[in-house]
C-alpha cells in the first residue's frame, strides 16, 4: 500500500555497494565475501541489500532462518546460501529443494539429519560449526570432532553425492575487543581441530571463521578463505574499539526520517505526554513526530534522545508514546518540517552508535529494532534528499 504518514527509513544502495567493494579490494585475495542478510538485512531489507552486494562481489549470503533463505531463493537470487542457524533435521529435504546449505551443530545432529535425507532431490550441502569459545552453537570437544570424522566417512559410503561437506566453521566471541587473549584461545582451538580433519585426508571447500571484526582484523591463521560480512556491510563499525580500527571510512546506508504532525506553542507549566515526566519551563513550541515504540523507537530514549531539525538538534520531551513522539523546537515551525531521527542534516548527524549509547545497547539493535510499519525507500548517491 501507498504510505500515507510521513515517516520512513532510506537506506543507500550505494553505499552497501561501496563498503562491500572496499572489503573485496582491500582484503586478501584468497577470500570470498558471505554477506549476512539475516533479520531482513538488519533491517536493511535483504532482497535489495543482497543483490547490491552481489553486484559488489559477494559471493555467498548468511541468514539464520530457513525462513530467509526461501525468500531469498524465491526472488530469484541464485548463488550459494548458508543458514547459520540451527535447523530442524526434518525440513532437511526442504534445504535440499531450495539448495540451502545448512549447518550441522554436532555428532547428533549429524545422524538425526543423514536419516533425514531424501536422494531424490538435490545434494544437502553442510557446513559443520565447531564451538572454539563462543558457547552457542556447534562441536565443543576435538573428541566429539574425531566420532564424527569416523561416522562421516561411513554416511558418506552410503549416502554419495546426496550429502556433501561443503565447510567447517568457527563463530568468534570477542573479535571486537582490545584484548585479544580469548580471542587467540579461539584461534587455537581452531587449528587443531582443522588439523584433525586434514589428519583424516579430509579437504573441505570453505573455512570460515571472520565476522565483520574478525574480518578488520585480517585474520589469516589458521588459513580461511570466506568472511562472513555483516554489520560493516551497512556501514557500522561492530564496536566502539573497532572504530579505530578501521582500515577505510565506512558509509552508513540507513538513515530514519519523518515530518511534524502537530506543532504548538505550550504555555508555562504545562504537562508533555503520559506520566507528565516532562513540564514545560517558560512558553515552548512543541512539535509532535509521527513515530513511535510500535515502530522500533525505543521509549527508553524518552527525555533522552534528540533528533534534527532545519540542521539542528532538539531534545524529545515527555514519554515517547506508542505511534508519536514529542520534541522541543527552538521556535516556530510548520506542520510537514523534516524529521531525522538517525542520519544527517547540514553538518549535524545522529548515528545508530549514539542511540546504542542511550539505551545501554550495540548499533546492530538499533537498526533490527525499525520494526516493518516503517517503510523502506531505496536510494542512490545522487539522490535529493527531500527537505
Ligand atoms: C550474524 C553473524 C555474522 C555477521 O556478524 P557481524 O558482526 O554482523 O559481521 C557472522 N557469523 C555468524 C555465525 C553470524 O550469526
Amino acid at each position: 500500500m501507498q504510505p500515507f504518514r510521513h515517516t520512513w527509513v532510506e537506506i543507500n544502495l550505494d553505499a552497501i555497494y561501496d563498503n562491500v567493494s572496499s572489503f573485496t579490494r582491500w582484503m586478501k585475495p584468497d577470500k570470498e565475501v558471505m554477506v549476512s542478510v539475516k533479520a531482513d538485512g538488519y533491517g536493511h531489507g535483504a532482497i535489495p541489500v543482497a543483490k547490491e552486494a552481489i553486484k559488489a562481489g559477494a559471493s555467498w549470503l548468511g541468514v539464520a532462518l530457513l525462513e530467509e533463505a526461501i525468500e531469498l531463493r524465491q526472488a530469484g537470487i541464485d548463488i550459494p546460501i548458508l543458514m547459520l542457524g540451527y535447523l530442524a533435521p526434518e525440513y532437511m529435504p526442504v534445504a535440499q529443494e531450495h539448495r540451502i546449505s545448512t549447518t550441522v551443530t554436532n555428532l547428533a545432529h549429524f545422524r538425526q539429519v543423514c536419516a533425514q535425507l531424501e536422494a531424490n532431490k538435490h545434494p544437502l550441502h553442510f557446513h559443520l560449526k565447531l564451538d572454539t569459545g563462543m558457547g552457542r552453537l556447534g562441536m565443543t570437544s576435538t573428541e566429539e570432532l574425531s566420532q564424527f570424522l569416523h561416522v562421516y566417512r561411513e554416511q558418506k559410503k552410503q549416502l554419495g553425492q546426496t550429502l556433501i561437506w561443503e565447510g567447517v566453521y568457527t563463530h568468534l566471541a570477542t573479535a571486537d575487543e582490545a584484548d585479544e587473549t580469548y580471542l587467540e584461545q579461539q584461534l587455537s582451538s581452531m587449528r587443531r581441530n582443522l588439523k584433525l580433519i586434514h589428519q583424516h585426508g579430509i579437504q573441505i571447500p570453505y573455512v570460515h571463521l571472520s565476522n565483520s571484526a574478525g574480518t578488520i582484523r585480517q585474520l589469516n591463521d589458521p588459513p580461511n578463505n570466506l568472511i562472513r560480512l555483516g554489520i560493516s556491510m551497512y556501514g557500522l563499525a561492530p564496536s566502539g574499539y573497532m572504530h579505530s580500527k578501521l582500515p577505510f571510512p565506512l558509509k552508513p546506508a540507513l538513515s530514519l526520517h519523518s515530518r511534524l504532525s502537530f506543532v504548538k506553542k505550550a504555555r508555562p507549566g504545562q504537562g508533555i505526554s503520559y506520566g507528565k515526566t516532562y513540564v514545560t519551563k517558560g512558553e515552548e513550541w512543541i512539535g509532535t513526530i509521527p513515530i513511535g515504540y510500535a515502530d522500533g523507537w525505543s521509549r527508553n530514549l524518552s527525555n533522552r534522545a534528540q533528533v534534527l531539525i532545519q540542521g539542528q538538534r532538539m531534545d524529545l520531551v515527555g514519554r515517547i508514546c506508542m505511534d508519536q513522539t514529542m520534541v522541543k523546537l527552538h521556535g516556530r515551525c510548520d506542520i510537514g518540517e523534516k524529521v531525522t531521527l538517525i542520519g544527517k542534516q547540514g553538518d549535524e548527524e545522529i548515528t545508530a552508535d549514539e542511540l546504542a549509547q542511550l539505551l545501554g545497547t550495540i548499533p546492530y539493535e538499533i537498526v533490527c529494532m525499525i520494526s516493518s510499519r516503517v517503510p523502506r525507500k531505496y536510494v542512490r548517491d545522487d539522490f535529493e534528499s527531500e527537505s
